[in-house]
């Protein structure tokens, strides 16, 4: 059976590309803290690697610090700024359609003494900018709003959520997560003080990622130990994990123009299609990052639909990954305040460097086989 991967939001494969570079990588060795001909040559991978991944998002290589995931660098920049800001600052706002990653900091925050309050977003899956506006004030520290969220691909006003934190002396942390590699990031146009990005995103490998920093901003480090990363994060390099990092960063910085057009152009069809089929609707407008569309299908469990779906050798999602296998339903989606009929029966669909042409019509037509038979079933129930 040929099977068709649609889940690129929850992981894509290692480029061919990126697998070479980490296999020399591999066998080259060297701590990059060690002095002796190994370690500057680990060294100067990771650095080149640094500069790689400083060009595709825009920033000095300097203000790139590599992490263990995207999730760690989440974690590192809402604990880490919120631990430097000022006492009179006890407050921090994010979005109701943040990822766990963000979230789940956040309340480690409000464990400690911060006051957390939640951006609401509305149906179209973009947060309230009025809502955000009438939140953050003189005591706010730090405002998280991603620039992609996961489960929708709906870009987010993330240059004038820095201009409402801004007004009142806030900083902004922006999860990049979704949006680097796949859409141009530039982290001066946005003009944020943090953006997390993570490899597996963008054809690299999985368990490393990077959190931009800009330039003279004061962050608590996370881990402890040695001055690794300038202090920013100890502990001895991923090196051929950073080396994929940067092969991937390059890689994309390169494709996103003509890749980007070509899955957009996939997406399109896909939903077109898709959306034709009785009681379908997309979740998530306006601007969306190019690969991935979200679609419910009224009366329709999710679930149910993905196990067929797998069954005919097509592999979608129910949102988050993370979420998926879990009995809640997607927070993002509720989030939205679209109705329960339609959270349940919501599927994302995220193409990427392995969707063919042939891979659109054959996701419908399967698809609508899929919803035929559950209907049917449905109804003989009744
Ligand atoms: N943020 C977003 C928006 C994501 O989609 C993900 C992964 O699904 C993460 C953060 C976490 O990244 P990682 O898997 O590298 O920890």
């Amino acid at each position: 059976m040929e099977r068709i991967y649609l889940d690129h939001n929850a992981t894509t494969p290692v480029d061919p590309r990126v697998f070479d570079v980490m296999a020399t990588a591999l066998r080259s060795g060297g701590n990059p803290s060690s002095l002796h001909a190994f370690g500057q040559g680990a060294r100067a991978t990771v650095e080149n690697a640094r500069q790689d991944v400083a060009a595709l998002i825009g920033a000095t290589p300097a203000e790139v610090v590599f992490t263990g995931s995207g999730t760690e660098a989440d974690n590192m920049a809402i604990l880490g700024l919120a631990a430097m800001a000022q006492p009179s600052r006890r407050k921090v706002v994010v979005s109701v359609i943040e990822h766990h990653a963000v979230a789940a900091a956040a309340e480690v925050l409000g464990e400690s003494g911060f006051e957390v309050q939640t951006v609401r977003a509305g149906q179209d899956g973009v947060v309230d900018l009025a809502d955000l506006r009438a939140l953050v004030d003189e005591r706010t520290a730090l405002v998280a709003v991603m620039l992609a969220n996961n489960e929708t691909g709906v870009i987010q006003p993330v240059a004038e959520v820095v201009e409402i934190a801004r007004q009142k002396g806030a900083l902004v942390h922006c999860d990049g997560v979704q949006a680097t590699g796949k859409i141009p990031v530039d982290v001066n146009a946005l003009g944020i003080d943090t953006l997390a990005l993570s490899a597996h995103k963008f054809y690299g490998p999985q368990g490393v990622g990077a959190l931009y920093v800009k330039h003279g901003t004061r962050m608590k480090a996370l881990l402890r130990g040695g001055p690794q990363e300038r202090n920013r994060r100890a502990g001895t390099e991923n090196v051929a994990g950073i080396a994929g990092l940067g092969a991937a960063a390059r890689l994309a910085a390169a494709e996103i123009p003509t890749e980007g057009q070509r899955l957009e152009r996939l997406r399109d069809a896909l939903e077109v299609l898709l959306l034709a089929l009785p009681g379908a609707e997309r979740n998530g407008s306006g601007p969306r990052i190019p690969n991935t569309t979200n679609i419910s299908f009224d009366g329709a469990e999710a679930e149910s639909l993905l196990m067929a779906l797998d069954l005919a050798g097509i592999a979608v999602s129910t949102g988050a990954a993370c979420a998926a296998g879990a009995v809640s339903s997607s927070h993002v989606l509720r989030g939205m305040h679209l109705p329960t009929r339609r959270v349940q029966g919501s599927l994302r669909f995220s193409l990427g460097h392995a969707t063919r042409d042939a891979d659109i019509p054959r996701t419908a037509e399967v698809l609508a086989e899929i919803l035929e038979r559950h209907r049917a079933v449905a109804h003989s129930r009744r």
